[in-house]
């Protein structure tokens, strides 16, 4: 059985609980704090900020941090030094191969793995997973897992953390995760992965793998440069295209949770405002099928039609015939006969969020509850509509 709070002293990551009379950090520990993904570090000074405006939900919770902020705004400048070191054909080639890579390890992995649990994997490809995922460069998995089950919990709701309909497409798009409110792993909404000492310490070091494949590409460079100089390629060069695979891997990933809720067709009136966008698919291997996975968020695939591409689908069914994951997780035909019948119907409008179907245990995990107070509200206002979601 998990336990509800993993102690700090096994490598774990603490709830967030404001301390009482913290002395304020030098910017130093606050960065440390930051990359080892300590919530300590938004934790203002005590006496420094009026009390409604302490923590991470308070008025300045929303506010994008000038500290998150200057990695991401430091990535988007590396990427305009591909005026000085140019481009070559091993450099597009390298920056094709990470994008789609990295993109399958945020979707199949980060998103439907262990966000929605639509497939089954042992421990050693689970932490696998959990590894090659933090090579994106979008925290752990268990960060990511935390909010986007809260997205589906509280969809298109004041409580969604990345609601275009309340904050804006650019909130949206990429200003949430640069705020405080959003830097702590919710540990309450990852309990089941919680228990597992590896992915808490992954958590915590999340930034390793990322920095470790920038190295890498730019030591590739480097002997490339010297192994095969008719490439024409070098250190600055691979690790510039790395930059840039990343940040065309981010905006990307970001689109579904800006674009998706807002341009596209909706095939089922789910409560909230997410739609099915083909191009949003193409670039996200099967993403853009967002109306659907919110109709059936556990499914291990998204693309309900046969035509509706979702390579990530085609990506874990390779990784299931050579066994190293099983139990993919199908679409019932019931909800494929109604894409059937919807197809040939007008698209169904937007109902108000909380007034409609389909919401359900997104993490398809039953064996605990992941319900936080605040939401006891939503859950009474979406009373017997938990649905499509049984666990196995
Ligand atoms: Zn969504
Ligand atoms: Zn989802």
């Amino acid at each position: 059985m998990m336990s509800d709070r993993i102690p700090e002293d096994e490598g774990g990551l603490a709830e967030n609980e404001p301390s009482a009379a913290t002395p304020k950090p030098s910017p130093w520990r606050r960065a440390l704090r930051w990359l080892i993904n300590d919530p300590a570090a938004f934790e203002p000074a005590a006496g420094s900020r009026a009390p409604a405006e302490e923590g991470s939900n308070g008025a300045c919770a929303n506010r994008v941090d000038p500290l998150r902020a200057s990695f991401f705004v430091a990535l988007h400048l590396v990427c305009l030094l591909v005026v000085v070191v140019g481009v070559s054909k091993a450099a597009l080639v390298l920056c094709a191969i990470l994008y789609f890579l990295r993109m399958f390890f945020i979707t199949g992995f980060y998103h439907r793995y262990f966000s929605h649990r639509a497939f089954r994997a042992g421990r050693w490809m689970t932490w696998t997973m959990a590894a090659l995922g933090c090579t994106a460069g979008q925290r752990g998995p268990l960060w990511w897992a935390g909010h986007h089950r809260i997205h589906h919990r509280f969809s298109d709701t004041p409580d969604d953390p990345h609601s275009p309909r309340h904050r804006g497409r650019w909130f949206s798009h990429c200003l949430w995760f640069l705020s405080p409110r959003s830097f702590a792993v919710p540990t309450e909404h990852v309990r089941d992965w919680m228990r597992f000492r590896e992915l808490r310490i992954l958590e915590r070091i999340d930034s390793v793998p990322f920095i470790l494949l920038g190295v890498a590409c730019a030591l590739l460079g480097a002997w490339l440069d010297r192994a095969y100089p008719a490439l024409e390629t070098g250190a600055g060069q691979m690790f510039v295209w790395f930059s840039i695979s990343t940040v065309l891997v981010y905006h990307a990933t970001y689109t579904i949770n800006s674009l998706a809720h807002g341009f596209g067709s909706r095939r089922y009136d789910t409560p909230d405002d997410s739609r099915n966008n083909a191009w949003l698919a193409l670039i996200t291997l099967g993403e853009g099928w967002h109306n659907n996975h919110h109709r059936y968020p556990i499914s291990a695939r998204q693309g309900f039609r046969r035509w509706e591409i979702d390579l990530t689908w085609l990506g874990l069914r390779a990784l299931a015939a050579v066994g190293l994951i099983s139990d993919l997780r199908p679409v019932p035909d019931r909800l494929l006969r109604n894409a059937d019948a919807s197809d040939h119907r007008p698209p169904e409008p937007a109902s108000p969020a909380g007034s409609s179907s389909s919401i359900g245990d997104v993490s398809g995990d039953t064996s605990g509850d992941i319900s936080a107070p605040g939401e006891q509200s939503l859950e009474k206002r979406r009373g017997s509509r938990r649905c499509e979601c049984a666990s196995r």
